[in-house]
């Protein structure tokens, strides 16, 4: 059985296998959660995010951890909010499926995910945890190696809406 939990933390402090970032096309760093990662990773993470060649929109690509707790890195990149009609759902569902696959493929047991898109890119809180919550049910359909999937919220309201989430 997998345990599926929510947090209020700063995801760069988690001592788990994977955590997931919340990038950009470039990978070459941001702000919000990705600028704390590289902060918090050191400079051999811009290194080995610039060997990446960038990455779609519902991709996802995989490095190291470097100086962070994290053995690895899962960076995959959110859509843009652009109103909800410009396929937006589909990729950020994509997101978490991607980065969970990912983490199965290496044999991982615990990952940690921040709530992508819902910063700069606007996608509203409560749908953005719908789908997120909705993939990883999807993808716990079939085998895997990963005991614990850790929704980490920077923000209480985040929080709050995975808590809700969760117990129903
Ligand atoms: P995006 O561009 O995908 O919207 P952001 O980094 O702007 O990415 O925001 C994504 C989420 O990451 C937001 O919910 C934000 O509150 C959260 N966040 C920011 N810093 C951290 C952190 N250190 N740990 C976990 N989540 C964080």
């Amino acid at each position: 059985m997998t345990k599926i939990t929510c947090i209020q933390a700063d995801i760069t402090t988690l001592e788990v296998d994977a955590i997931v970032n919340a990038a950009n096309n470039s990978l070459l760093g941001g702000g919000g959660v990705d600028g704390a990662i590289h902060r918090k990773a050191g400079p051999r993470l811009l290194a080995a995010c610039r060997a990446l060649d960038g990455c779609a929109t519902g991709e996802a690509k995989l490095t190291e951890g470097f100086d962070l707790p994290a053995k690895v890195v899962i960076h995959t990149v959110g859509p843009v909010w652009r109103g909800g009609a410009h396929n937006e759902a589909a990729l950020l569902h994509a997101c978490y499926t991607r980065s969970l696959e990912i983490a199965n493929a290496l044999h991982l047991r615990s990952i940690a995910f921040p709530c992508i898109s819902t910063g700069v890119y606007g996608y509203p809180n409560q749908a953005a945890a719908e789908i997120a919550l909705q993939a990883v049910r999807s993808f716990l359909l079939t085998p895997t190696s990963l005991e614990s999937i850790i929704f980490c919220c920077y923000l209480s309201q985040d929080f709050l809406v995975y808590q809700n989430l969760l117990n129903t």
